[in-house]
């Protein structure tokens, strides 16, 4: 199977109906680019900078350059691709300091992602900038998680207008950078509309709109039975944000777990999603359901799937 696979490595993701698309990889740092490249990736749909930040001793975070050498190396080490770099996204099962037991009850509903950056604004500016000037350097995407309110949005764009000021005035080279909303929230898929005109690109992250729609803890054993991605609820909200998406012509991307899962493929494809970002060891497997697919058939029964009862069993039909 492995050795079939790697015979499409070279194909474009067209489907049978003649939709191309785009497959993209998730890495952790800048050396995952070879085994993005390695299987064809189009691009990095989602740079977890977060690793960069972790296990680091208490107080020296990563500064400006160490950051820019980072993410330079992995705009480089695509070249020429685009690289989607999300800004730090810490807490709950991504703790700076895992030596440290967070003291918070629900660190899941806590001072996480962009909240902690918002709470931390020189951090922030310095990642902010870091990414700015990895971006005179090939075609950078800035991507902002766990979004809800519109202040937060706000809030992002004016430390991003701020790092701009900051590196003119420093005279130090920077480019251009198209900004984009996680949707992980289910507040934030729902009320949707309120972030379209704010952001260039919209990414799913399926792995948190999961935990937070179900109220399951990802990481949490004793309930991971009930962590249902083909819950009708978390269906009804990927389905939507999709189509909303869609409707105003602004690109959406799913980047969690559910992406890589090639038993998800026709569903996702049938719901008109058309760029998918994952693990680079997924990208062949769904390609291949890619290749198998037609687009054309899949959206009634993609509608019929997710309107079910069960969708699970609907969608062995
Ligand atoms: C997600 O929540 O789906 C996602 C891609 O982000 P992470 O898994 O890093 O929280
Ligand atoms: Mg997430």
């Amino acid at each position: 199977e492995r050795q079939r696979l790697a015979r499409i490595k070279n194909t474009p993701a067209v489907t049978l109906d003649g939709e191309r698309v785009e497959l993209l990889a998730n890495i952790e740092q800048p050396s995952d680019t070879l085994p993005a490249l390695a299987v064809s990736a189009v691009g990095v749909g989602l740079f977890r900078t977060e690793f960069l930040f972790m296990g680091r001793a208490h107080g020296k975070l990563p500064d400006e350059d160490e950051q820019y050498e980072a993410y330079r190396a992995a705009v480089e080490g695509m070249h020429g691709l685009p690289v989607t770099i999300r800004s730090v996204d810490v807490g709950a099962d991504k703790p700076l300091d895992r030596s440290r037991v967070d003291e918070h009850l629900n660190p899941a509903l806590g001072l996480r992602a962009i909240r902690w950056s918002l709470s931390e604004p020189a951090m922030f500016l310095t990642q902010v900038r870091a990414v700015l000037r990895a971006a005179a350097h090939g075609k950078v995407n800035l991507l902002i998680p766990m979004l809800a309110h519109l202040r937060e949005v706000q809030q992002v764009k004016a430390l991003l207008a701020k790092a701009r000021a900051q590196l003119d005035a420093s005279a130090a080279v920077h480019g251009p950078v198209r900004l984009g909303a996680m949707i992980e929230i289910p507040a934030a898929a729902l009320a949707l509309r309120l972030f379209m005109k704010h952001f260039d690109f919209f990414s799913i992250g399926t792995n948190d709109l999961i935990q937070y729609t179900l109220a399951i803890d990802r990481v949490d054993e004793s309930v991971a039975h009930l962590y249902d991605p083909l819950h009708p609820a978390v269906l009804q909200l990927v389905a939507g944000a999709i189509a909303e998406c869609r409707d105003q012509g602004k690109p959406v991307s799913v980047c969690g777990e559910m992406a890589g899962d090639p038993t998800m493929t026709r569903l996702l494809l049938g719901l008109g999603l058309r760029s998918f970002s994952m693990h680079p060891s997924q990208i062949l497997a769904v390609k291949q359901q890619v290749l198998r697919a037609d687009t054309r058939k899949l959206r009634l029964w993609a509608q019929q799937v997710i309107e079910s009862e069960d969708p699970a069993v609907q969608m062995a039909n």
